[in-house]
């Protein structure tokens, strides 16, 4: 018997319609075939394996690398009044026997395990004597080591396709480059025809990015202006920089939240459990911070440094606005930066060849740093989309920067870079191109160089931007052996001799972000329901303290904003909500309709 997974849509889930590839990939499984899908963060590739879930007998077994995105997958299904468990080593032995007996009498809908004890043959034997539905494969790229989680369990997977021939297989994952797909497709016996893939944009994350002045002002200026009281996370390099910034956040008065590997486990995880459970959290984390958070209304995502590429910066901005609704990731970025990730990719130790590739990816991230045109463009051409328009929703298109032959300027600045002998730092060189007269400058003789004070046209934020934007056309390179000193890089010489033409970029004042005055208006409140919205989510923060459960696995954001729009008046109208399903229509309506009546505005 199979059910119709509209319906099931409709019923369980609440939604109303499928999004890009759902329908196609559901229907394929249920038709009984297997694959791969490979969909951004927050497409919803859960609902791909959990609609047929609903609608094939038996149970789903979906494999999952994370206890934390285990616990959360089956907080999120029982709230939908979906049968749904974990089987796992964190769990109290009797929740663990009674998970498998309930899975024995085909008392689940969906049970959720890691690859290691799926494999056990006690595992094994019981799945032997249940009916399963299909297997779905989470975060599949840990099966493949071109991806950048390799879990040596995932790679005996392979068993699947032998033992269970007849059984659908969907393995999911959201960062899956050419070489990975292959190789999770051989892994798990699958065929490359059944590759689903959705496209990597995310066009509801904003992308911004400016130079780095001061870092915390520029930081806590993006949260004041259109983030007050949502949830974000920032990211810092060190462990000094996370405690420093968070505890200067909570002077002032932004609600934060430390977190790196070097504190105590018992905070680590107490802040997590905050991060998730309330509402305003600002998290300043390193990068330990996010692997197996599915906090789907974070709204804002900051790093205070370089990530280490554009992959790690896709995926640590991936996980803003998991819900689909706006959300802005924001890089304040320096040369100083730039210099300490060279070095560091220089002194790794790592092959020669591993080190190119490395010094490649670098080039790509600072070419996305520095590009003039739409930075949505970079980012999925990088990742070989290379179909894209202007995306309308990021620095670069909201607010273009004045682009203009900078040829003189760039010779200017590459002269001088020469004339002082190579091996000063960019703040110096701006010196003598702005004719100062440092003790520096005066030591070294510089007020007699040619290019002494020829400078003055442009302001020394302008040159320090110009510095960057060579060191990212390589025109000029940054020695990564001692103080950061300025090279001449392998493209100068058609450049100094007149025969190549550069162009640059003027930096606005800071990125600003969108600059209309709004509260929530980003997520899709309008001014005169905000009232009614707060109260909302207050009910909501209530009624998930009460169960110790995460407010948005009772209604996302967007399930209250159309309630606030909406203002349903009864049972009829609640329903009729994006996100209210049988089971929450049930247990919800009455608590957020009583708060609607008694909102009298
Ligand atoms: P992923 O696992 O791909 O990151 P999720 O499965 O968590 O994404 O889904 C992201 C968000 O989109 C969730 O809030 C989910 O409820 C919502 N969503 C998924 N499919 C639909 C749909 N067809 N209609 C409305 N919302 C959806
Ligand atoms: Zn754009």
């Amino acid at each position: 018997m199979t059910l119709d997974p509209k319906q099931i849509l409709a019923d369980v889930f609440g939604f109303s319609a499928f999004r890009g590839r759902q329908e196609e990939v559901i229907s394929h499984v249920l038709a009984g075939g297997s694959g791969l899908l490979v969909m951004p963060t927050g497409g919803g590739k859960s609902l791909c394996y959990q609609v047929p879930a609903l609608c094939r007998d038996g149970v789903a077994v979906v494999v999952s690398p994370l206890i934390a995105l285990m616990q959360d997958q089956v907080t999120s299904l029982r709230q939908l009044g979906v049968r749904a468990a974990a089987i796992n080593s964190a769990m109290e032995f009797a929740d663990l026997v009674a998970a498998e007996n309930a899975l024995r009498a085909g008392e689940l809908d969906l049970v959720y395990v890691a690859p290691e004890r799926l494999l056990t043959d006690r595992f094994l034997a019981l799945l032997d004597d249940i009916k399963v539905a299909l297997f779905a494969i989470d975060e599949a790229h840990c099966v493949s080591q071109w991806g950048h989680d390799f879990r040596p369990e995932y790679r005996q997977l392979e068993l699947l396709a032998t033992r269970y021939p007849a059984i659908p297989r969907l393995a999911l994952t959201a960062t899956a480059d050419e070489p990975t797909r292959q190789d999770i497709v051989e892994r798990l016996g699958l065929s490359p025809d059944d590759v689903f893939i959705a496209g990597f944009d995310r066009p509801n994350i904003r992308y911004l990015i400016a130079p780095k002045e001061q870092a915390r002002k520029q930081v806590l200026s993006f949260i004041q202006n259109g983030h007050a009281g949502e949830a974000g996370i920032v990211y810092c390099l060190s462990r000094q920089a996370v405690e420093e910034t968070s505890a200067w956040l909570n002077e002032q008065g932004i609600m934060s939240l430390p977190y790196h590997a070097g504190l105590d486990r018992a905070i680590r995880a107490g802040n997590q459990d905050r991060f998730l459970k309330e509402d305003a959290i600002v998290m300043v984390a390193t990068i330990a911070f996010g692997m197996g958070i599915d906090k789907p209304d974070v709204r804002f995502v900051v790093h205070m440094d370089l990530p280490k590429s554009l992959e790690a910066y896709y995926q640590e901005t991936g996980r803003a606005g998991r819900d689909g609704l706006p959300a802005e990731v924001f890089l304040v970025y320096g040369a100083k930066d730039m210099a300490k990730i060279r070095q560091f990719t220089e002194n790794s130790g790592a092959p020669e060849a591993q080190k190119r590739i490395e010094r490649q990816k670098l080039d790509a991230l600072l070419g996305f740093c520095e590009t003039a045109s739409c930075r949505r463009q970079v980012l999925l051409s990088y990742f070989g989309e290379d179909e894209h328009e202007p995306c309308g929703n990021c620095d670069t298109c909201l607010n273009p920067p004045d682009v203009f032959d900078g040829t003189v300027a760039a010779q200017k600045l590459m002269s001088c870079v020469y004339r002082t002998g190579q091996m000063f730092g960019a703040g110096h060189v701006i010196d003598v191109l702005l004719g100062g007269n440092t003790e520096r400058i005066r030591k070294f003789g510089h007020d007699m160089v040619s290019t002494y004070g020829i400078g003055e046209e442009y302001t020394r934020r302008e040159w320090q931007s110009f510095v960057r934007q060579l060191v990212a056309q390589n025109l000029l390179t940054v020695d990564i052996t001692g103080h950061g000193g300025l090279h001449l890089g392998a493209e100068a010489g058609p450049v100094l001799k007149g025969a190549r033409q550069v162009m640059l970029r003027k930096d606005h004042a800071v990125a600003k972000p969108a600059k209309e005055k709004r509260k929530r208006a980003a997520i899709g409140v309008a001014e005169t329901d905000q009232g009614l919205f707060e109260a909302l989510r207050a009910c909501r923060v209530a009624l998930a303290r009460e169960q110790g459960v995460p407010p948005y696995v009772i209604f996302h954001d967007s399930t209250l904003a159309a309630m606030a729009a909406d203002r349903p008046r009864d049972q009829y109208g609640f329903a009729l909500l994006p996100g209210v399903g049988g089971a929450k229509l049930e247990r919800y309506a009455e608590p957020f309709l009583a708060v609607i009546s008694g909102h009298s505005s």
